[in-house]
């Protein structure tokens, strides 16, 4: 590099509303979360700085497309259409989805009761492409999970589909009565960085950082800070 002490920066992109991945703290600066922690020891690791914007999640995939960001880690699920337009990391965590109800709807307990309902979902994610496929279902599409969140609790909806540790760390966190979660889950999905499919050099590196941060204990670390248990 010339000489240059000044490490390359690693241009982030994620959509800071989806805690307990990412989501901006109550200074509403720093990016917290589980993806944040992992792509911080991932960038120290390649001895690159990592620079963080917050974007929305629709507009993440056209940023790697063109070059705007090298990364975007926000809870994307890897899957078949997605890779058709960005290349992956090896997952990094397993998830899945589930549905929120009021927590005085006695109607809907599975997936297959959601035919028919209003149905709040993020625009861009594999919920909303789930939520399409359900018959005669009214699928709202929303800018933020936390807008899903506040359309379920105002009776605007019926039901929000989302990613299970999301609604989970929702429930929990605000000890919120007024909802309800369904255990179970709709999908299996895995999380997945994603890349511009021509910066193979970037997907090798960090894939082998990935595999140091599991190997030498960072990123079970990284876990535990925000699931409290082992990964
Ligand atoms: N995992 C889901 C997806 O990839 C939701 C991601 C999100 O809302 N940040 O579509």
């Amino acid at each position: 590099d010339g000489g240059s002490d000044k490490a390359k920066v690693l241009k982030v992109a994620t959509n800071a509303d989806f805690a307990p991945f990412e989501f901006q703290g109550a200074d509403g600066k720093e990016y917290q979360g589980f993806d944040m922690d992992l792509i911080r020891a991932l960038g120290k690791e390649m001895g690159m700085q990592v620079k963080i914007d917050n974007i929305s999640f629709d507009g993440l995939i056209p940023a790697l497309q063109t070059g705007n960001i090298d990364v975007a880690i926000s809870g994307m699920s890897i899957n078949d259409d997605r890779k058709k337009k960005v290349a992956f990391s090896d997952p990094y965590y397993e998830a899945g989805l589930t549905i929120m109800v009021k927590a005085d709807n006695n109607n809907i307990k599975s997936f297959k009761d959601l035919q028919g309902k209003k149905i709040a979902v993020q625009i861009g994610t594999t919920s909303a492409t789930e939520a399409k496929k359900i018959p005669n279902a009214e699928v709202k599409e929303l800018n933020s999970s936390a807008d899903t969140f506040l359309e379920l609790k105002a009776g605007n909806v019926d039901a929000v589909i989302n990613d299970k540790p999301v609604n989970d760390y929702y429930k929990v966190k605000n000890s919120d009565d007024s909802v309800k979660r369904i255990g179970e889950k709709l999908t299996l999905e895995n999380y997945g960085i994603a890349m511009n499919k021509d910066n193979t050099e970037l997907v090798k590196n960090l894939n082998e950082a990935l595999k140091k941060l599991k190997a030498n204990g960072e990123y079970n670390k990284i876990y535990k800070k925000w699931f409290g248990t082992d990964a």
